[in-house]
């Protein structure tokens, strides 16, 4: 095994502080990490502002260490993803959403996810453990350079990070708040002016509302918040996402609006749009109520099915009607687009096939269902 350190697993603090503990300036760790990342540059002998001793000391201390891409699949409608191995084997995807005037990656934060929600892929894997901040900054950095290559073999050459990727989400696989140091850390490196320079705007957390590291994010973090709503009263919630029941909608909600209150910023609300379970008028009423007092927009996702569910897509007429009665309480309401339906583009879906354990996810809904009948 190698003896020398992944520089990928080195936030700024880390670095500066490997550079003082190794008689050099802290600052010429933000040059070598604005080298890094915002230029994808990996071979010390390009950096140039970087004198011949240091750059000799920086390659016998520092490798890059990547996983390896197993699956990269490129949608009809542009949408791109990919499965990268882990080196000990798991596996994360990665998912990169290019449109008109931006383009999103939306990356994972752990393998498997440990909560269960009943209409998720992911959930039905269980979970497995945690991404080091190497394996979770590694998805950025490989789509960055998959992605540039691409552009460069269509013609064009695309050197610059925001022209390739302007938005990341944390809404690939596993909960960010559970892995919520290194999700930080990889936000602190997104929305660093130095290097990956992405607007606070454009850089978006989103939770199933693990409610204590929730009001952690709240005080301190720069990032977007999205919150994985998916039901309006307490009783449906518990069955769809199962959190609800240690932490529930009053007191998740209490956080996001006091979030909106101290810090000045609006909240994301996603509604994952289920056929016959979540999707009446009923339900949409319910949550103008209880939506009415937060500074919010709220973003309806039409269910992407996956093998062995018994979900089943809202039909767009309902969408309409649900929106419809959210738009004309006020709020601001989009519909996502469904993108790369073709590539399994849903969180949790190719990993899913390749560890094939979404077995589980059809007995969750059997035993849902008996609770709803009883
Ligand atoms: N764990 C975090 C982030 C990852 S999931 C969370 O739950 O927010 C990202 C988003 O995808 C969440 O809003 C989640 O509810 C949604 N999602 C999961 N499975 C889905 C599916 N099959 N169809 C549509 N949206 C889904
Ligand atoms: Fe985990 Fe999010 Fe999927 Fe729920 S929706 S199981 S929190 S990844």
């Amino acid at each position: 095994m190698s003896s020398k350190l992944n520089l990928l697993n080195f936030d700024k603090a880390a670095l500066q502080e490997w550079f003082v503990a190794n008689d050099e300036k802290p600052f010429r760790a933000i040059q070598i990490l604005k080298w890094l990342h915002q230029h994808g540059e990996f071979d010390f002998d390009a950096m140039t502002d970087v004198g011949k001793k240091l750059r000799e000391k920086l390659k016998n201390s520092f490798e890059i260490v990547l996983p390896e891409v197993v699956v990269d699949n490129i949608s009809s409608d542009g949408t791109r993803k990919w499965l990268f191995r882990l080196a000990d084997g798991n596996c994360v995807e990665t998912v990169y959403i290019p449109e008109k005037n931006r383009a999103t990656l939306c990356i994972s934060s752990q393998v498997g996810c440990g909560l269960n929600c009943s209409f998720c892929a992911t959930g039905a894997q269980g979970f497995n453990r945690n991404l080091e901040l190497h394996e979770i900054i590694a998805q950025i950095w490989l789509a960055h350079q998959l992605v540039a290559d691409y552009q460069q073999v269509e013609g064009k050459i695309v050197k610059h990070l925001e022209k390739i990727i302007s938005n990341v989400v944390f809404m690939g696989m596993g909960e960010p708040l559970l892995n919520y140091t290194n999700a930080q850390k990889v936000i602190d490196l997104l929305l660093d002016d130095n290097i990956y320079n992405l607007s606070k705007y454009k850089v978006t957390l989103s939770t199933s509302g693990v409610v204590p590291v929730l009001e952690q994010f709240c005080k301190t973090s720069d990032a977007a918040l999205a919150i994985s709503l998916h039901a309006g009263n307490d009783e449906l919630r518990n069955k769809l996402v199962p959190i609800n029941k240690k932490y529930n909608l009053q007191h998740l909600l209490s956080v996001c609006e006091n979030y909106c209150n101290t810090r000045d910023r609006s909240v994301t609300f996603e509604y994952v749009m289920l056929d016959g379970v979540n999707d009446t008028k009923e339900c949409a009423r319910q949550l103008v109520k209880i939506l009415q007092n937060i500074d919010c927009k709220i973003n309806l996702i039409p269910f992407n099915s996956f093998e062995n569910t018994l979900y089943k897509r809202s039909t767009d007429e309902n969408i309409d009607i649900f929106s419809n009665i959210l738009y004309k309480a006020g709020f601001i309401v989009t519909v996502r687009k469904t993108r790369g339906e073709d590539i399994a583009a849903a969180c949790g879906q190719l990993a899913g096939k390749f560890q094939d354990r979404t077995s589980r996810s059809r007995l969750l809904l059997e035993k849902y269902k008996k609770e709803v009948a009883a």
